[in-house]
């Protein structure tokens, strides 16, 4: 009798629930179910169910909670046991260049001088005599010789096709291309390297010589053209489970074009857009800067979900590949013989004075905008953060989150500024992954103590930002750089290079913290912790379902982890056959 009664009272029970159910909970279009949901959220809770309704997140919790919000057009997908994490946010890479990078032909993934060289053979077997050989991003310290090849190499090979290996801030060329642009040993320009006996030039050039090289103007393409690339590039980042970027640099144009994409429903990541300062050189001044950033229709943080304003932007120094970072002391012996450097005091390049970034930031800061800038060297970190600490006291920064980017080399001192301003770390793992050996070669085991010490950092308190600097090439491991997101996240958490050495693993940091650096803590970058970020009620349902558990598979597999699905908002962006 008394067993009777306590099943009755059970059903009654159930009945209670459903009936709650079927009257005030709020129905899912959508419910992951079965699986490991990392949430990210402020105490790492993980669930066992997602439940999203148009394009938020719903609730999170177990199956038996979640199951709750299932009605009649619920979609309802069994995990079956895969781990699910928010998307994720990539926090600097060119859209815009990598896109269009590999259109006309693929760009070769070379590791030693013969490969390069045999690709550029090639090349004049299909290209016209007097058709120029570019390839873009070429870096010669990704060489396993840490060299340029030479002037003697290029011209066997390629006596008639102009060669130009682009490094962006500075690059090689042959004879072939010196004729063809009307460079001779007479041609007067600081851009061009010399041979210190013979006075001729080597063929390396600086990035200020670039525009003497007469290359051909690039196949025209149409605004739709563009706009195709784009979308076929953003799918790629969908599939490595991005599904918001920053984009490294832009105009009022690169804004109004994704804002058109996004009306088209043609953007499957959401946008954080930087705006490149366009200023002449000459004359920096606050006054003229505040008038330049008035013309523009929008300030850091306008938009929307889809399609956001960033900071504003400036390219401070040149690159750590090409010996241009501007570092805290010279560049040192080694540097100078691969990178052709003559002046033993040479530190690096910087594109402004002191002065003219003071005058930049403090009209930035004065008119709300954020502000970031580009910059790889020490040197160029330590200007930036004496310039944001000087702006700070004229108007706090703090709130303004200004940032970073590469920064590559910080001391204690620079890490304790950062903290105290409020300064995000906008790093690259890629730059470790591919290039740690090589600047531990060039600057030696004392110098390489500051390269990316992501462990002291977040010990210290300084938020970090996890980007690429994918600028060209379209696969995701083998562009430059690779923008694949666990590749990044492994790099920090293991401190392996592409050659296998571990460099300083006392500044490895743990899994979890990798994956706030791709996640929530970009969200805080640009504004939108309280939106997107990790998978709690009432943010964007941007997810991703993992091939492994990124917290427990073994570490090594980390790298090759790849998004099983991707959504955005709540839609399905990438889904694996
Ligand atoms: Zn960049």
């Amino acid at each position: 009798m008394k067993r009777e009664y306590k099943s009755i009272l059970a059903v009654i029970f159930v009945i209670a629930i459903t009936h709650t159910a079927c009257n005030d909970v709020q129905r899912a279009d959508l419910i992951l179910t079965n699986g490991k949901i990392v949430t990210v959220d402020q105490n790492f809770t993980i669930g066992q169910a997602v439940a999203v309704s148009g394009d938020k997140i719903l609730a999170v919790g177990t199956d038996k909670k979640i199951m709750r919000y299932a009605g009649d057009d619920t979609r309802i997908i069994d995990l079956m046991g895969k781990t699910v994490i928010p998307g994720i946010i990539e926090s600097h890479l060119h859209p815009e260049t990598a896109s269009l990078s590999e259109l006309d032909e693929e760009i070769p993934d070379v590791h030693k001088i013969d490969e390069l060289l045999g690709w550029i053979k090639s090349q004049t077997g299909i290209k016209a005599k007097g058709e120029w050989i570019i390839f873009p991003k070429f870096f010669s310290t990704r060489l396993i010789e840490l060299r340029q090849p030479t002037l003697a190499e290029l011209d066997k090979i390629a006596p008639f096709h102009p060669v130009f290996l682009d490094g962006s801030y500075g690059g090689m060329i042959n004879t072939a291309a010196m004729r063809q642009s009307g460079i001779t040993a007479k041609t007067d320009h600081p851009g061009i390297l010399r041979d210190k006996k013979t006075g001729l030039p080597t063929g390396l050039i600086r990035a200020s010589a670039f525009n003497l090289l007469k290359r051909p103007a690039r196949k025209e393409l149409t605004y739709q053209d563009v706009n195709d690339a784009l979308q076929s590039m953003f799918k790629r980042y969908n599939r490595y489970g991005i599904t918001s970027i920053f984009s490294g640099s832009g105009s009022s144009e690169t804004v109004d074009r994704y804002r058109e994409m996004h009306e088209n429903n043609k953007l499957t990541v959401r946008i954080l857009q930087n705006i490149g300062l366009q200023t002449t050189r000459d004359n920096i001044t606050k006054e003229g800067v505040l008038e330049k950033l008035k013309t523009l229709p929008f300030v850091t943080g306008d938009g929307d979900e889809w399609v956001r304003i960033g900071p504003l932007k400036i390219i401070l120094d040149g690159g750590i590949l090409t010996g241009t970072a501007f570092m805290r002391e010279p560049w040192g012996d080694k540097a100078r013989e691969i990178f052709g450097i003559e002046d033993p005091a040479y530190k690096g390049v910087l594109n402004y004075t002191r002065e003219e970034v003071a005058a930049i930031v403090k009209a930035a800061n004065e008119l709300n905008w954020s502000f970031t800038a580009h910059s790889t060297g020490g040197g160029g970190v330590d200007l930036l953060l004496d310039v944001y600490q000087e702006v700070n006291l004229i108007k706090p920064i703090k709130e303004r989150r200004f940032s970073i980017i590469h920064g590559n080399f910080f001391t204690e001192e620079a890490i304790v500024k950062m903290k105290e301003l409020g300064v995000y770390a906008n790093v690259q793992p890629a730059w470790f992954y591919k290039d740690a050996d090589a600047m531990e070669y060039i600057l030696g085991k004392e110098r390489i103590k500051t390269f990316h010490p992501n462990r002291s950092m977040i010990d210290a308190g300084v938020i970090i930002n996890g980007g690429s600097d994918h600028m060209v090439k379209w696969d995701a491991n083998t562009s430059i750089n690779p923008y694949n997101p666990f590749l990044g996240m492994w790099t920090m958490i293991t401190r392996t290079t592409e050659r296998g050495s571990v460099i300083l693993p006392s500044e490895a940091i743990t899994r979890e913290e990798a994956l706030k650096i791709y996640t929530i803590n970009n969200a805080f970058a640009s504004f939108e912790e309280s939106i997107k970020g990790s998978i709690e009620p009432g943010k964007l349902a941007d997810m991703v379902v993992l091939t492994d558990d990124i917290l427990t598979c073994p570490a090594d597999r980390i790298k090759n982890i790849e998004s099983v699905m991707t959504f955005v908002g709540g839609n399905i962006v990438y889904s694996s056959p």
